[in-house]
């Protein structure tokens, strides 16, 4: 045990007492736990905190976890759910090795299970429709009421049963419930459902079965199949777990699993359920459950999350029992802070606007040497080429300047970051007076530094690309999905909330020419700018896209 003390370095939590105490009690020799998708959608933000809380405590504690697919209800579930989910947590950085499950893999050992609760007197089929079954079941102040098949024989139930197994009954016609107490406070307790009749196909199992079990028969038994040792679930569960101890109870299961909650990930400005995100995705809202805007782990993946701050998010927020809410702005600063730390920079302006520098000539050009990354010189350096006519950003040059603007201006002086020190000597308009080009021009003797020949000090640094070397590329520039903190808040149609300016698309961005050549993988930050990568769908070849992964600072809270 003394691996275990060595090996929790990281915060503490609830989860890791009991883990601990049951170690050191010695009530368990190892921990085994499980993250228990159902693929019916695919994985969110939130489900990273409960895959972190899951995996993690395995590995902290020298245990296992599983990855099994609670795939009891067909009629949502799919394989490209099941493959993507797996895609999905691996790009956590986690492995389940050999411990891949699907709950239907227990089908034939549920149904004798519940043959079993028959046979002992404590399940029944019941022929009532959903709508009475709902009448019957009472209210949160009113015990419900018996079903008339409660006091079914033995042998009628065994019957009907298995001519439920064999498909011999349509859909939605019978059902078979555990006999418990239809006058329990505990609503879950009154007479569950355990089976439904569905002639479905299924994912896994294909067609072999045309009853299902319901997800509160198949989860406890399932832990305990697999030795789940410590089963964590989130707070709404709290109320089933009388039910979960219930079938482990009075079933000769192989294991005693405990079930643990925790408070579940909610996050502003966002929406995380499977149905809403799906709506949108049918909608058209957003390209898919990829796209960048997504709180899906495909979507963030693909915007250029790297997993690392998505892991060390979950880390910070920590695993508490309160329902509380996390800003997305913490997530957005474990993204900065991490990319802060590895990407190298690179120099693009999105919104070009031409300053030709007059006293440079035509035909020349020479190269500045610039430092990947400003702390970290085992980065390394590249070459960047200077010539006459350089693209600058619309935005740092102002005809009438703002006070307390210090980028170029007429007549006034800026450097270019690793390059020369250049002044604004005149503006070129079209006949709508739109500025068109700048004229300018560069001092020679200022090629290091910000002090020009004479001493002078410039004040502003601004970012730019040679014209000549230049490549040009489409960058998306996305912001929040939804304008507002809550749009999951009660009764209000979320979609009302929708950010109209989530994303914003440059389609003539001017990088400099190192980035031609660059990798998928690779994210930059551009300086000035924010944290970008290429769009791992859309960039090409001849087509280069770059998505805005961050901005630099958290500019949500000045822009309201
Ligand atoms: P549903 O059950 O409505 O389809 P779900 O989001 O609960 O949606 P599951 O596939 O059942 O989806 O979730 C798998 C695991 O992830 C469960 O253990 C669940 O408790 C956990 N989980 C889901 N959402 C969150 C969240 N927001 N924060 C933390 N854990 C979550
Ligand atoms: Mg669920």
């Amino acid at each position: 045990m003394t691996t275990v003390e060595q090996t929790v370095t990281t915060t503490n939590n609830f989860l890791r007492t009991v883990i601990d105490e049951d170690l050191k009690s010695g009530k368990h020799s190892g921990i085994v736990t499980r993250f228990p998708p159902e693929p019916n959608g695919y994985l969110h933000i939130g489900h990273a905190k409960s895959i972190c809380i899951n995996f993690g405590l395995a590995r902290d504690f020298g245990g296992r976890c599983h990855l099994r697919f609670d795939d009891t209800n067909p009629a949502k579930e799919e394989q490209e759910y099941i493959d993507s989910i797996m895609e999905s947590v691996r790009w956590l950085g986690f492995d389940w090795g050999q411990h891949l499950y699907y709950a239907s893999d227990n089908f034939e050992q549920l149904y004798q299970w519940a043959v079993y609760l028959i046979e002992q007197g404590k399940a029944y089929v019941e022929d009532l429709t959903a709508e009475q079954i709902r009448a019957y079941r009472g209210t949160l102040t009113e015990a419900g009421t018996e079903s008339p098949h409660r006091t079914r024989s033995v042998e009628e139930n065994l019957d009907l049963f298995s001519r439920m197994r064999a498909g011999e009954f349509p859909d939605g016609s019978r059902v078979l419930r555990a006999k418990i107490d239809m006058a329990s406070p505990n609503i879950n307790l009154r007479d569950p459902v355990l089976y439904r009749i569905l002639h479905a196909s299924h994912p896994h199992v294909g067609d072999a079965w045309k009853i299902y079990p319901m997800y509160d028969f198949a989860h406890g038994q399932t832990d305990a199949i697999e030795g789940i040792t410590h089963s964590i679930f989130t707070l709404e569960f709290e109320s089933h777990k009388p039910l979960y101890e219930w079938f482990l109870n009075n079933l000769p299961v192989p294991a005693r699993p405990r079930q643990y909650e925790f408070a579940r990930l909610n996050l502003t400005y966002t929406v995380m359920s499977k149905r809403k995100l799906q709506e949108l995705v049918q909608l058209g809202t957003v390209s898919g459950w990829d796209d960048p805007r997504m709180p899906t782990l495909v979507g963030i993946k693909r915007r250029g999350y790297p997993a690392t701050a998505v892991r060390a998010f979950c880390e910070l927020i920590g695993v508490g029992r309160s329902d509380s809410w996390i800003d997305v702005s913490i997530l957005e600063e474990c993204v900065r802070s991490d990319l802060n730390e590895s990407a190298p920079r690179a120099m693009a302006v999105l919104r070009p606007l031409k300053l030709v520098i007059d006293n440079y000539p035509v035909d020349q050009s020479e190269e500045f040497q610039a430092a990947n990354h400003p702390q970290k010189p085992e980065m390394g350096s590249r070459n960047i080429s200077f010539s006459r006519e350089i693209w600058i950003d619309g935005d740092d040059f102002m005809e009438v300047p703002s006070k307390g603007f210090h980028r170029l201006i007429v007549g006034g002086e800026v450097k270019l970051r690793s390059g020369y020190i250049v002044k604004c000597t005149g503006v070129v308009k079209d006949n709508e007076g739109n500025i068109v080009e700048l004229h300018g021009e560069y001092d020679p003797a200022s090629r290091e530094g910000i002090h020009t020949a004479d001493g002078r000090k410039v004040k502003g640094v601004i970012h730019w690309v040679s014209a000549a070397h230049a490549v040009t590329a489409e960058v998306r520039l996305f912001d929040r999905l939804f304008s507002d903190p809550n749009p999951d808040r009660g009764g209000a149609d979320y979609k009302q909330f929708l950010n109209p300016g989530s994303v914003e698309t440059l389609p003539f961005c001017k990088l400099e020419a190192s980035l031609a050549g660059s990798d998928v993988e690779t994210r930059y930050q551009f300086e000035r700018q924010g944290y970008f990568r290429q769009d791992p769908k859309d960039s090409l070849p001849g087509k280069l896209v770059f998505n805005r992964i961050v901005t630099l600072r958290d500019v949500w809270g000045t822009k309201k």
